[in-house]
């Protein structure tokens, strides 16, 4: 069997029979990431012992005729803002570049219960800060579709990995956009899940109500999987919830899908909006009932997002003073500078009712838009970006137009909704992300419209 691109339920499969160990199975992977990373730059650190342990594990269990969970021995990636205990983790800043995690993120510890196999820490801009991974304090990942263009940001690494096939699933995180940008941007399947569905314990802070750990995955199948390993309460993130996701069985006919006109707006790829506007065709082909709807507040969300999120991360960074966490010699990048500054002057005596209370009030007018629209809607469509990825350089000196990369996904975080990127098409050979945005919890429903998508 040639162990290339493979699902989760495929590796469970041959496991089981025996077709491969999953030690054989790790090795493939490590000698992937050894050739193609040299190119690709996906990985920040690869615990190659960590994971030939657990491999090896799996393979006792296996020889020893136990059940196997259905993500035992599944070979995994993992964004470097999430801790793994005893591996280093930078989260994409030299001021972190020593730092060991003492413990284990939430999520870390329900997969490694289930048996993941562990293969690295993934590249990511600084601190989750960017759209496309060159704010990374190492260096940049690159796009696998293009190896001149960016894979987006912040998760970039993580989804480098999954289109590469260095891993069968990886982590990523999503405070903007960073799961479903660089999903997009790379041809995979990412899942933002209802802020509080996961667990945040254990992933390094950047805006903490907008921030949401997720899988970025080869299909919606697996994305389901790992999403329903990875959530629920923990103890340690006092919000999070045991969340009410349930089985959503519902009949496409009777499904009404929601396009907000405010998302078809000048500056977009004419490719983009053509492939989009196919694939709302494919739906209403389906038989769902396809309405216009309108999210009247969307042009503020970008401004409101970007007074918001430097704030939390102003106060959230203000610990990385070298006395408790730090290397001495080492600066941030002058992305997390900017906006650290930006962040405390929003915040300062004067300002703060002009900036960040005013600021507040549009995220509630922003939830509020889509509250209205989902007494009307079950789910709501639009593209996960205006533009395919971009070429490496091309925006990275003009910080406001990296930040409209992100003028889709941001609504999704202040309202703290389910969001899901899927591939739908490519523009000249590079893969463009479609965007299913679901009321909250519904996760299930998305992922299931999705699957319905990929199927034809
Ligand atoms: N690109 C957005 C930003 O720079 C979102 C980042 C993210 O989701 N972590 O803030």
């Amino acid at each position: 069997m040639k162990l290339d691109k493979l699902t989760i339920s495929q590796v469970h499969k041959g496991l089981q029979k025996k077709e491969f160990s999953a030690l054989e199975l790790t090795n493939v992977y490590l000698e992937k990431i050894r050739k193609q990373d040299k190119k690709i730059f996906a990985y920040l650190t690869i615990t190659k012992k960590l994971a030939l342990k657990k491999a090896k594990e799996i393979d006792d269990l296996i020889s020893k005729k136990e059940k196997l969970p259905l993500l035992a021995g599944i070979p995994a990636a993992i964004k470097d803002n999430i801790l793994i205990e005893d591996i280093r983790c930078t989260a994409g800043s030299k001021i972190l570049e020593n730092y060991i995690a003492p413990y284990d993120a939430g999520v870390i510890q329900k997969l490694k219960d289930l048996g993941i196999v562990f293969l690295g820490k993934t590249n990511m801009d600084e601190f989750a800060m960017g759209s496309s991974c060159e704010n990374s304090g190492f260096f940049p990942t690159k796009n696998p579709c293009d190896l001149r263009r960016v894979p987006g940001g912040s998760s970039g690494g993580s989804a480098a990995a999954v289109a590469a096939d260095m891993c069968v699933f990886a982590l990523g995180s999503d405070t903007g956009g960073s799961i479903r940008l660089p999903a997009s941007f790379c041809g995979v399947v990412g899942l933002k899940p209802t802020y509080g569905a996961v667990s945040r314990c254990g992933l390094i802070a950047m805006a903490s109500s907008l921030d949401q750990i997720g899988p970025l995955t080869k299909t919606v199948e697996d994305a389901k999987i790992v999403f329903e390993a990875i959530k629920g309460k923990d103890p340690l993130d006092s919000t999070s919830v045991e969340s009410k996701v349930q089985s959503s069985k519902f009949k496409v006919q009777n499904l009404r899908i929601g396009i907000p006109k405010e998302y078809f707006v000048k500056g977009m790829d004419k490719e983009v909006e053509k492939i989009i506007k196919q694939a709302i065709k494919k739906y209403e082909k389906l038989g769902a009932k396809i309405e216009e709807i309108s999210l009247p507040h969307t042009e503020y969300a970008l401004a409101a997002y970007y007074i918001i999120m430097p704030a939390e991360a102003s106060s959230n960074l203000a610990r990385y003073d070298k006395v408790r966490y730090g290397e001495d010699r080492q600066e941030f990048g002058k992305e997390v500078r900017r906006r650290i500054m930006l962040g405390t002057y929003t915040l300062s005596a004067g300002y703060y009712e002009a900036y960040y209370l005013r600021a507040q009030k549009v995220r509630t007018l922003i939830k509020q838009d889509f509250n209205k629209a989902f007494q009307k809607v079950d789910v709501i469509l639009t593209p996960t970006s205006p533009t395919p990825a971009f070429k490496l350089g091309e925006k990275i000196t003009d910080p406001l137009t990296m930040y409209l990369s992100d003028v889709f996904t941001i609504s999704v975080n202040l309202a703290g909704l389910p969001a899901l990127s899927l591939p739908c098409g490519r523009v000249k050979g590079l893969p463009v992300g479609l965007q299913l945005i679901g009321n909250f919890f519904e996760e299930n429903k998305i992922l299931e419209l999705a699957q319905l998508f990929e199927k034809i």
